[in-house]
């Protein structure tokens, strides 16, 4: 007993791709399905990516369990590796299986459906003579029929089954119905003369189920193209790295490549991991990941980033993130998950298709007895009744969101443009305001040492040799700059003790037995320290842009010194785009408010527009404020210092960075700094729920229509069937469409 628990603690975890799902109760069932045998721990099924994630016990039960379990509930299943590139390879065999079942449905079903249609048509044209007669004698018409109702059209009964057992009805339910309708009245027409049944119409379910498959055949093709972003971030991976282990240049499969591994890169080859180079120069492409063109120079000391090209040189780097750690392994995952989450517009389609198929029973029965009461006429009756069941598929209705979504997130991917989710893309294109955050967002955030301002009494080198030694400790970019300028002037530094990091405001240490104090005017007047006379100069340096923070040695004070932080080129340009798409722009910083409203000025924020001398735990309260005002706000960061800001926000958007923390917490991650990937994303965004609308549109207006006409007589049947499969044709096609959107060219 003590043994079998352990195992269900430690729980094997398996994936598995489905095929054949159509709607969204096809995924809750094959859930139920799978969560219903012993020893399943979890199981949860996607849509839209068609694959199983289920967690369960390895000792009662392997993973051909779950897989036969899946196709006793009607669906096909193949395992998948996790992550690896072999998963898009089994998913393309079953794909391609999956399309050519169709094809060959479709086949059967078209050839025996053409004699049918021609002998309708010679029927209607008033041709006469032996193949006209051939082919509407009702016997050889049974012949044509029969195979195609139950051979070609034999899998709709199968669905049909399983979904009724499941206590759901879907499209096939309306298909088989509908088909079985036209089919059996026929057919008894044929049997039984004596009931004075006039007409066959064994064509009209033929070449219904024909329509349907061609419907299936061109969705099942469509749907593949949908997935193709995956398989090309897939793709990005090499499969081999050139590792240098004990001297020698070994080629080993990627996945044994190690941590601290030295890694050899040649000129066009492409980066195997992530890592830091150690040696040689190149510059490398890295536009696949960021979306940014321009090849980024490589040197000692540099990321490179796994997936990416090498172009001329050559280096040798040391791994530093391997396997499912790789930046691309996370942007897969990401996409992935993105892909397979539901937008919450499309819980409105789920609800809507869940009550439609017994709604559409209904009427159709109504229909038929309305028909039949007034006109006392059975054709009539049972054809009003089966063009009402099959035009009221409500299938290109659960297709609508999850393709668009799917291509949406693919498309951003390939851009640069990681969403974290269906539901993200939807709340980007309702945006009111955009809040920047300053030091890293709008400026580049590597500011570097411009002044230093001694009080007398002091020399700048001595007051910069004591700052730069308080500032050792500090992980704060401005502190960098300092021991970057101090460093330049080789200035010998002494060891700070004490330190203490004051968010917000500056730092606090003793250096060489002095207390040493380094930041804001706040920092400076809560200290009840002095500084009139440092007013000037501080004034007129914010008033440049400039950061001056001031310093206070043993309560006295002794100067400041000023950084400056270089506005990213294109941001005032990405700042103007986003205006111009209505967007209300906000800076945000803990800067003092003469530096912030400098900034502003120069990318062309308004000074009312700037929240400065914001201490980083009251970020979030700003952003809360705007969106307290009624305002749909996005906050930009770089999504390491500005985790809470990002997450009070209705949509997070961290820029510039791959790291873990940035994927962790922001609702979209650009991958390159440059600031024109918002636009790109609301763009994105605003197009894929523009083609959403479209799709629920194109969906439904069939059926709006179609229900009335099929219901008054005015739709046969197999125009009926050609609408459907047109509908979920188009919005399949429509989604699939969205791949052509630019979302960096402005609309
Ligand atoms: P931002 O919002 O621009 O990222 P912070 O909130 O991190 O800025 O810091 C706000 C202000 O606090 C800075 O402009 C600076 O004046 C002061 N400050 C913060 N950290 C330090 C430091 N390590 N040394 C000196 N001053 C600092
Ligand atoms: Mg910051």
């Amino acid at each position: 007993m003590a043994a079998s628990s352990q195992a269900v603690d430690q729980g094997a975890r398996a994936r598995l791709g489905i095929v054949g799902m159509t709607c969204a109760n096809c995924s809750a069932r094959v859930e139920r399905a799978l969560a219903r045998l012993p020893g399943v721990i979890t199981a949860t099924v996607n849509l839209a990516t068609e694959q199983a994630t289920v967690t369960f016990d390895p000792t009662q039960l392997g993973v051909d369990d779950l897989r036969k379990a899946v196709e006793a509930a009607g669906y096909q299943a193949y395992p998948l590796a996790d992550g690896a590139p072999e998963a898009s390879d089994a998913e393309k065999a079953a794909r391609e299986q999956e399309i050519r079942r169709q094809q060959r449905a479709f086949g059967l079903a078209a050839l025996f459906s053409a004699p049918l249609l021609l002998g309708m048509i010679l029927h209607m044209a008033g041709v006469g003579g032996g193949l006209s007669q051939l082919l509407n004698n009702g016997w050889v018409q049974f012949l044509l029929a029969t195979p195609v109702q139950f051979g070609a059209g034999w899998q709709f009964y199968k669905d049909a089954y399983v979904n009724l057992r499941g206590r759901n009805a879907n499209m096939s339910v309306l298909v088989a119905l509908g088909t079985s309708a036209a089919y059996g009245y026929s057919l008894a027409a044929l049997l039984w003369p004596e009931l004075g049944i006039p007409g066959y119409y064994f064509e009209t379910s033929a070449v219904l189920i024909t329509l349907v498959l061609l419907g299936k055949l061109l969705e099942a093709r469509a749907k593949g193209q949908t997935s193709e972003a995956i398989r090309k971030l897939m793709g990005l991976q090499p499969r081999t790295a050139r590792v240098i282990r004990d001297g020698e240049t070994l080629e080993l499969p990627i996945d044994q490549v190690q941590v601290g591994d030295r890694v050899v890169v040649r000129p066009g080859e492409r980066v195997p991991v992530d890592g830091r180079v150690v040696e040689g120069h190149s510059s490398v492409d890295e536009s696949m990941l960021t979306g940014e063109s321009l090849p980024v120079d490589k040197g000692p000391g540099d990321e490179v980033v796994g997936g990416t090209i090498n172009k001329q040189g050559s280096f040798t780097f040391e791994a530093t993130r391997v396997g499912a750690g790789t930046t691309l392994a996370q942007i897969i995952r990401i996409v992935e998950e993105a892909q397979a989450s539901k937008a919450p517009i499309q819980r409105l389609a789920d609800r809507v298709s869940q009550v439609f198929v017994p709604a559409v029973v209904g009427l159709s029965l109504l229909a038929f007895a309305g028909w039949y009461l007034t006109t006392g006429d059975l054709t009539a009756s049972i054809l009003a009744m089966t063009a009402v069941l099959v035009i009221s598929c409500p299938c290109a209705l659960g297709l609508a969101t999850p393709t668009a979504i799917m291509v949406g997130t693919g498309l951003g991917a390939e851009h640069g443009i990681l969403f974290k989710g269906g539901e993200h893309l939807e709340a980007a294109h309702r945006l009111d305001a955009i809040v920047l955050d300053k030091t890293g967002t709008i400026t580049t955030g590597e500011p570097h040492l411009t002044q230093v301002v001694p009080l007398p009494g002091w020399t700048e080198e001595e007051l910069l040799r004591v700052v730069a030694s308080a500032e050792r400790r500090s992980e704060h970019p401005l502190a960098s700059a300092i021991l970057a300028g101090a460093e330049a002037r080789q200035l010998p530094l002494a060891e700070p003790e004490a330190f203490e990091a004051l968010p917000g405001r500056g730092v606090r240490a003793r250096v060489e037995g002095r207390q040493v104090l380094v930041g804001t005017q706040r920092l400076m007047a809560e200290a009840g320290i002095a500084t009139a006379a440092l007013h000037q100069a501080q004034e007129a340096l914010e008033a440049a842009g400039q950061t001056a923070m001031l310093v206070a040695v043993d309560g006295q004070a002794a100067g400041l010194v000023a950084v400056a932080d270089q506005v990213k080129p294109g941001a005032a340009q990405a700042i103007g785009a986003l205006r111009a798409m209505g967007l209300e722009i906000w800076m945000l910083t803990g800067d003092n408010v003469r530096t912030a409203r400098s900034i502003a000025a120069q990318v062309g924020i308004e000074p009312d527009h700037v929240l400065a001398e914001v201490l980083p735990d009251q970020k979030a309260s700003q952003v809360q404020a705007l969106k307290a005002r009624g305002l749909r706000v996005a906050m930009v960061g770089d999504g390491i210092n500005d985790a809470p800001a990002l997450a009070a926000a209705d949509v997070g958007i961290a820029v510039g960075t791959g790291t873990d923390v940035a994927l962790e917490t922001a609702d979209i991650t650009l991958m390159s700094g440059d600031l024109m990937g918002i636009a790109a994303a609301i763009r994105l965004s605003r197009q894929t729920m523009r083609k959403i609308r479209q799709n629920l549109f194109w969906a439904l207006i069939y059926n709006s229509l179609g229900i009335p006409l099929a219901a008054l007589g005015f739709l046969s049947p197999i125009l009926a069937g050609a609408a459907m499969a047109f509908s979920s044709v188009s919005v399949v096609t429509n989604s699939v469409l969205l791949k052509r959107f630019d979302p960096r060219a402005a609309a």
